[in-house]
């Protein structure tokens, strides 16, 4: 069985921000991610709010993000932990195709957004549909866009966007919105904002560039440079879950990141964190690097 000391799972901003944390301490750190290295990154074409970078590709900063970590001694690997148990002072997560032993574990998965599953939505993913207003509307500026949702962070999202934007869209499947009633009576009340209430968006057209406009379900075409996508965020718990606690399926910590279990920590957007940034998710990493310290010293006396 492989040991490390910190056992990182994901890859993300969080995970790789920890990863770098907790080995520049001196700890063995392994950093597990089913995938490549970036989480998220990999799908953001453009990112201009990280700070202290010029506008970069996603998949540069990941690049970078992971260099530094292995400059530090973090090891890479290339699997998906299926599930984690405790066993005395440690922990042994599982893999398809190994175990690992670790003496704190740093949960850092990530999330996934819902999507529509409308004609065109993948395709023009990153050329116009997107699914966070604070990264991407301001490269609608002055523009009309769609938002698409009917919860609180769809409601938000759209009065963000209506400072921003020309015009904004918001379509809703329902007649009354999910969201709190002090938020939608500001959307109700924003003048640039107009409702399609009980309607449903079919597809996303464009030319093959750009989105020029969003189809409505009665068949009528809204022209629109933007579709901002706000029906739900999917944390991804599956390794978790019945393990630690969990508040709207998304893990529960402290300011510290700790979370019910003491040694499993969690940083980034799988924990409930009101604001899911590249930002946050790499201050939560070293905030989670910090406090597995403190729990392993702790362990040794
Ligand atoms: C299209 C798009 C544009 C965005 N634009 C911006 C922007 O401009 N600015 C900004 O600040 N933020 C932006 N964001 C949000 C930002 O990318 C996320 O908030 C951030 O990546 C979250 O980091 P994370 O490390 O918590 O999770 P993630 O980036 O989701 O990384 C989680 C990692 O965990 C891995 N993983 C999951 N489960 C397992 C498992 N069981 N075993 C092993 N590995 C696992 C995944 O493969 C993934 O690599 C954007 C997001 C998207 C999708």
């Amino acid at each position: 069985m492989r040991e490390c000391d910190v056992l990182v799972i994901g890859c993300g901003p969080a995970g790789l921000s920890a990863a770098q944390y907790a080995a520049r301490a001196g700890y063995r750190v392994l950093a597990a991610d089913a995938l490549a290295p970036g989480g998220q990154l990999l799908y953001i074409d453009e990112i201009e709010n990280y700070p202290g970078t010029e506008k970069m590709s996603g998949y540069a900063l990941a690049e970078a993000l992971e260099k530094q970590a292995v400059s530090f001694g973090v090891e890479i690997g290339f699997m998906e932990i299926a599930s984690i148990e405790k066993d005395g002072d440690a922990f042994i997560a599982h893999s398809a195709d190994e175990d690992i032993a670790a003496k704190a574990i740093i949960y850092a998965a990530g999330a996934r957004h819902r999507h529509l599953g409308c004609q065109g939505e993948e395709e023009y993913q990153g050329k116009g549909v997107s699914y966070c207003a604070t990264c991407d509307g301001p490269f609608f500026r002055g523009k009309d866009v769609v938002v698409v949702g009917g919860g609180d962070t769809a409601l938000t999202d759209a009065l963000y966007l209506s400072k921003i934007c020309s015009s904004v869209t918001l379509v809703h499947r329902r007649m009354e919105f999910r969201g709190q009633k002090v938020l939608s009576d500001r959307v109700r009340a924003r003048e640039n904002i107009r409702l399609e209430l009980g309607r449903n968006v079919v597809s996303v057209n464009g030319n093959g560039r750009n989105v020029t406009s969003v189809t409505l379900d009665d068949g009528r075409m809204i022209e629109a440079s933007a579709l901002f996508v706000f029906v739900g965020i999917i944390p991804n718990t599956e390794a978790i879950d019945g393990l630690v606690e969990l508040s709207g399926g998304f893990v529960v910590t402290d300011g510290s990141m700790r979370t019910s279990v003491p040694g499993i920590f969690a940083a980034g957007d799988v924990r409930t964190t009101p604001f899911r940034q590249v930002v946050t998710a790499a201050g939560d990493g070293a905030l989670a690097a910090h406090a597995a310290d403190s729990y392993i010293q702790g362990l040794n006396g």
